[in-house]
Order: structure tokens, then sequence, then C-alpha cells
């Protein structure tokens, strides 16, 4: 079977961060009007699936109650002061006017393509809203407010299925990290850009996710981290997982398969320093697609409006099994050669080691 959800709703593309910020949610339009356009729900293995909201209890997974009470506060009156919760006007998680109520629709999206997948009623579904790894039990982090990748895998965890989640957003998938650092029941794996990046001399968000961070305990090698250095292009980040993930899925045998897939690794994003392709994603995605396992997709970051739109829109088709049209890739990916490529892929070398290093035996 190869039925694919994709997860739409209008109320989760309209609300605004700040003006300013570079998450905006309107990207989603952009996927949904080119996937439209191009006929891929029209298709017969296509389902378009309407979010439901997230439940309190299911919230709570994850999330303190002190924290929920405090972003429904943040949700009636914004111009209050939530710092202690990670959510400031001028940083990266402002609070705003009905922040809870759609937050509980994003997280609600993922909960709806996780449960058409377990049911076996679709082979995968896609919630592009979701994917916000960042949020922490106690506190909101990098435009993150309630983490849906962490509360999904453990509502699944919690029904006694393995879960192996897997990371393909430029930034580490730090709170899914820190949900489950003490359990193997949850495999994390995460590749993203990491240390510091050398015209800003400062350390890249979130700073963790270094191979040596491997889970704790009976979780204590089921934390895996590719740690890749700035600057790394498409051939070599395909080399990274091709390196690491497929070989450790295997490994682990997981019953369910969850991945966030923000886009701001590619080269045209403005946070970031990877420099990923449309055809090194293609290539990723689709050996999520050729696996075997229930596989349920969110989005995550991407703040360059046409890379978001292109990408997301080539990685449903894909799993839907349908043709790729030329529209959607990079016309001329950079690929570097000479004296960078032998660096790029010396440090690269050095993470799929540190990675491969770190996992359970
Ligand atoms: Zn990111």
């Amino acid at each position: 079977m190869t039925a694919a959800g994709f997860v739409w709703d209008p109320r989760v593309a309209t609300h605004v961060y700040r003006d300013d910020h570079p998450l905006k949610p309107k990207r989603l339009i952009g996927v949904h009007d080119t996937l439209e356009r191009l006929g891929a729900f029209a298709r017969p293995d296509a389902r378009v699936l309407t979010p439901r909201t997230a439940t309190r209890t299911e919230i709570e997974r994850i999330h303190d109650s002190d924290y929920v009470d405090a972003v429904m506060q943040a949700s009636r009156d914004p111009g209050g002061d939530y710092t202690e919760w990670g959510l400031s006007a001028w940083g990266d998680t402002p609070p705003f006017a009905g922040m809870h109520e759609v937050s509980l629709l994003t997280t609600g999206g993922t909960l709806t393509a996780m449960e058409e997948v377990i049911s076996g009623r679709l082979r995968v579904a896609f919630n592009g809203s979701g994917g916000l790894h960042h949020a922490m039990r106690r506190n909101a982090s990098g435009f993150c407010i309630y983490d849906d990748p962490a509360i999904a895998c453990g509502l699944l965890a919690d029904r006694g299925m393995k879960v192996a989640y897997v990371d393909i957003d430029a930034h580490h998938g730090d709170g899914v990290q820190a949900a489950f650092y003490e359990t193997d029941q949850v495999l994390t794996i995460s590749l993203h850009q990491y240390g510091m990046i050398p015209e800003l001399r400062r350390p890249f968000f979130p700073g963790t996710g270094a191979a040596n961070e491997r889970g704790r305990g009976r979780g204590a090698g089921y934390s895996i981290n590719v740690a890749l250095p700035p600057y790394t292009d498409g051939a070599a980040y395909q080399r990274a997982f091709d390196a690491v993930v497929p070989p450790l899925l295997e490994r682990y045998r997981p019953d369910v398969l969850v991945t966030q897939q923000g886009i701001d690794s590619h080269y045209e994003d403005p946070l970031t320093h990877l420099m990923v392709s449309s055809q090194a994603r293609e290539h990723v995605v689709k050996q999520f697609a050729a696996s075997k396992w229930p596989w349920v997709a969110m989005g995550g970051g991407g703040y360059s409006m046409d890379a978001v739109r292109r990408v997301w829109s080539m990685e449903f088709l894909i799993m839907l099994g349908a043709p790729i049209p030329a529209e959607l890739h990079d016309a001329d990916p950079p690929e570097w050669t000479g004296d960078r490529r032998a660096q790029v892929d010396a440090a690269v070398d050095a993470a799929i080691a540190g990675a491969l290093g770190a996992a359970w035996t």
C-alpha cells in the first residue's frame, strides 16, 4: 500500500509569530498550492487529512502542567512577562495571541498523521506544520511551543512500540533527545550543523548535539548525533546519512518510523550554513519511503519560502510514489571541489565515526 496523507488546514498557515519573525507558517500555503497544481491530491492514493486538536493530556505527555498554564495565559495576554517559560517578545519564541490554540492544532495534526499510519489506513502521513523539536518540558525554545514530535514518539512508546525518530532538520533535535535520553524504546538520530560558525564566532543553535551525547542508563547508545560541520554540501550530507541511518535502523528494527524533515538544511536557507540540495533530499527521503515501517512525517525548520515550497512538495510526491517534475529541483546546487572538498569530507568522516561509535551494540 502506498497511500499517503497530507495534513492540511488553513488555520495552521495563517498565524504570525511576529511580523519580522523568520518562521512564516504561510509557507505551507505554497506547498499545498504547488501540490494541488501538480494534481497530487487527485491521485488515487492521496488523502488530505484535517488535523484534530491535541488534548491537554497528550500535551502533558511531554510538558509540565505549569508550562501549559503559562502558554494558555500568554495566548490570552501576550503582553505579559513569560521569559521564565522561554517566551519573550523580541526573542526567538515570542508570545502571540492564540498561540495555545494553534499549537494544539499543529500538534494535533501530527497525532492525526500518527493515528492514520498506526491504524494501517495509510502507509505514511505528513504534517508540515509539525516537527517543533526544540520545545522542552518546561520551556519554549527556537520557535517551538509544544514538542509534537516528542509527544508522538512518547504516545507510540506508551503503546509498547519501538520508535525510531530521524531528524534531518539543520538544527539538533534537542527537545526530542532530552525527552527520551534515558530510554531505549525511542531511538533518536539527528543529523545537524554543529559547532562554531566561523564568520560569526558563535556556536550554532541550540549548541547541543555532539556525538558524545549518547543517552544515559538504559538509553545509553540510543541518542545518536551526526554533528556536521558548517558548509556540508549535498554530496557529503548524503554520504553521512547513508553511513549512519540505514544501518542503525536495520539494527534497531523499530515498529514505527517518525521523521522530522526540516528543510533549513537547504543551501538557500538564510538561517543556517548547511548546503543540502533538493537532489540530496530526494535521496534521503526515498530511503524513508523504501523502508518497511509505518511512517509518520513532519516538517520543521525552513526559512527560504522557495526551498520549502519546492522540497516539501517533492517529498510528498515521493511519499505518493509519484513522478517528480524537474521544476521542483534545484537547477544548479553548489558542490565543493579541491581543498575545500577534502576539508569538508574529513570533517564529515569524523562526524560519521562519532555517531557510529556512540551507538549501542
Ligand atoms: Zn531548524
